[in-house]
């Protein structure tokens, strides 16, 4: 019933717009209150703060998949960013006060969240980040900048990483939340990107932005242990919709290449077509029941940190490796930004890369390992 539902409100209220926000390079705020009116935004917040009150990730990954059949990730990672990958942040870290002031607004949609980690200078190599906030009696006074933040123009909310102790590394660590008006708080242009292009990633730049202590999120000092705690889920998050994404890719292709012909019969019906195909098929089933499995562990509590960087490293290769065997399969046309699959295979490069590449991800698993 949440499938049908949510697809109704993609058919009505994202479809018809998809190429006019690609355009834009952004979304507009309304997506967010429109999802929000109608449930689709913070499923799992108790229900006294205005949310859905069902602590199932299931939903969220229906509305991943749901959205990634509009062939765009940049309109789909909008809103799973917001869903998947910041509310957990505010639903696991915030006090009460916290929580009244936020949560409602979160799940409104009038209070778009963004999450800052990276830096021009710094990106896998967290712990070395500059950006400070130094404790002034009852604020800090925060100085830096960040890069490449989805969601960056849209966000009223930021959630950013930066040194409460700038002498240590991943203990001088903690999560402070900027909030749109700050001043000092500055964005700056949205970032020009070969592909998620209704997406909004920015710079932004934080000149002694006085944030007050209310605003620190979960224990000074413990930012580097939240990120841990809180990144299987976004990884998850990034799987799943990589596997998404790849689903959609192969059932155009799939539809294409029984139309297409060429030396008299489908294109399709060429043993090498039939293999890759083949290939594609049973890579994506594999990919689900691991995506499936790993979404049954982190409701239970018990997905690992581990098991997410396997799932997000392998699924989004596996992603990459779909749209270009099926772009290839439509020939020039897959080139033509008129057929699906050429948006498909620009959105897809990007996903081994954010939320922690594939390096990464394979040295959190080799670590695992004892090697
Ligand atoms: C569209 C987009 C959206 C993004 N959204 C966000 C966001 O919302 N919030 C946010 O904080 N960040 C975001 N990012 C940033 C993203 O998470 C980083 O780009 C990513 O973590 C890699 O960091 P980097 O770009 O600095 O690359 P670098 O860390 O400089 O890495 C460059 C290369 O070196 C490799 N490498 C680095 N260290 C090692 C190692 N130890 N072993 C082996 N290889 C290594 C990397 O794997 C990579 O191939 C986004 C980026 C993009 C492009």
């Amino acid at each position: 019933m949440f499938r049908s539902s949510f697809r109704q409100f993609v058919d009505k209220e994202v479809v018809a717009h998809v190429d006019q926000w690609e355009r834009d390079g952004i979304v507009p705020r309304e997506l967010y209150t429109a999802a929000g009116a109608s449930g689709f935004l913070g499923m799992q917040v108790p229900e006294e703060y205005g949310g859905g009150g069902a602590d199932d990730f299931r939903y969220n990954l229906i509305v991943g998949e749901e959205l990634q059949r509009t062939g765009s990730g940049g309109v789909t990672l909008s809103l799973t960013l917001h869903n998947d990958i910041c509310l957990p942040y505010f639903l696991s870290l915030c006090t009460e006060e916290q929580k009244q002031r936020w949560l409602p607004g979160i799940c409104s949609g009038e209070l778009v969240t963004a999450i800052a980690m990276t830096e021009p200078g710094i990106g896998s190599d967290l712990a070395s980040m500059t950006t400070t906030a130094l404790r002034d009696g009852d604020h800090y006074v925060l100085n830096g900048s960040k890069t490449f933040i989805t969601n960056g123009i849209n966000a009223d909310l930021v959630i950013v990483a930066v040194k409460t102790d700038p002498t240590l590394r991943h203990k001088g660590m903690s999560l402070v939340v900027v909030e749109r008006g700050m001043e000092g708080f500055e964005r700056g242009r949205n970032l020009e990107k070969i592909g998620l292009h209704s997406q909004d990633t920015a710079e932004l730049f934080f000149t002694d932005v006085a944030v007050p202590v209310a605003n620190l999120m979960g224990t000074e000092g413990q930012g580097f242990v939240h990120l841990v705690q809180n990144l299987p889920q976004e990884r998850l998050s990034l799987a799943a919709s990589a596997v998404a994404a790849a689903q959609v890719a192969f059932e155009h292709t799939l539809a294409y290449v029984k139309e297409r012909t060429a030396f008299g019969q489908p294109i399709g019906s060429f043993q090498n077509s039939r293999f890759r195909l083949a290939e594609v098929c049973t890579e994506l089933d594999i990919a689900q029941v691991f995506v499936d499995r790993c979404i049954e562990a982190l409701n239970a509590g018990e997905l690992t940190a581990d098991e997410a960087a396997e799932a997000k490293w392998w699924c989004t290769e596996l992603h990459k490796r779909v749209v270009d065997t099926c772009l290839q399969l439509h020939g020039g046309y897959g080139y033509m930004l008129e057929y699906p699959i050429a948006r498909s295979y620009v959105d897809a490069r990007i996903t081994s890369i954010y939320g922690g590449t594939t390096e990464i991800m394979k040295e959190i698993v080799g670590r695992s390992l004892g090697v």
